[in-house]
């Protein structure tokens, strides 16, 4: 990470140089999430800020064991200025439950800040963020990370997974096994709460996501 921080994760995905970049991307040692919250409401280091209602920076106790990562705040969370607080939301919010999770001690954030859309009539579709998009916001959640120092990261999807992981990670594949990281903090992925609505089959969408969120609960409990 710019700035001297010590980085958290290998180099061979760094946000590329933003020309013309108008505000400061996180860089120095110390930022609490406050301060990076205020900071990330400037961003400008790509053109995602332009459509969006505005960021949606992570939630949750600064001393948070466990962070969850998600793709991008939705239609709802854009409005709201809040993450996980949508229909995913509310799957996740059950599946941590039945997992043994306790939200309130778990910080949510997206891998990337601003939500992504295009008009359909008078709804507003999801869009995928691109690579060049999902690079540009790492220093936000690296940062998020590194204020928290949390016990375990768990990615919510194969755009967070991919960020953190590389591109080559397959969720389908890996879901549910643990890696550390550089910093020695673990790390795993599931499907993002989401897919669970998507699937054509819910009630066995929603079971593999407790089932690996229940992975998550004993990597917390266990030794460390
Ligand atoms: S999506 Fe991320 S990098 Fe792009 S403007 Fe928003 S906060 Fe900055």
């Amino acid at each position: 990470m710019p700035g001297g921080q010590a980085e958290l994760f290998p180099p061979a995905e760094r946000p590329p140089v933003i020309d013309g970049a108008t505000a400061p991307v996180p860089g120095s040692e110390g930022l609490d999430l406050e301060t990076l919250r205020a900071r990330a409401a400037e961003c400008r280091a790509c053109d995602l800020y332009e459509r969006a209602t505005q960021v949606v920076f992570g939630e949750g106790p600064e001393d948070a064991e466990l962070v969850l990562i998600g793709e991008q705040p939705g239609d709802k969370e854009d409005l709201a200025g809040h993450p996980f607080v949508g229909p995913a939301g509310d799957v996740l919010d059950r599946a941590l439950e039945e997992a043994g999770i306790d939200r309130s001690v778990t910080y949510v954030t997206n891998a990337v800040k601003h939500f992504k859309w295009k008009p359909a009539g008078k709804v507003r579709l999801h869009q995928k963020p691109n690579a060049r998009e999902v690079a540009a916001c790492r220093p936000w959640w690296e940062a998020e990370i590194a204020a928290i120092r949390p016990s375990v990261v768990c990615c919510l999807g194969a755009t967070a997974a991919q960020a953190v992981f590389g591109s080559d990670y397959r969720v389908t594949r890996e879901r549910g096994t643990f890696r550390e990281l550089p910093d020695g903090t673990w790390a795993t992925a599931t499907i993002h709460p989401s897919a669970v609505l998507r699937s054509n089959d819910r009630e066995e969408a929603f079971a593999g996501l407790v089932a690996d969120l229940r992975l998550v609960a004993e990597r917390l409990s266990g030794p460390r």
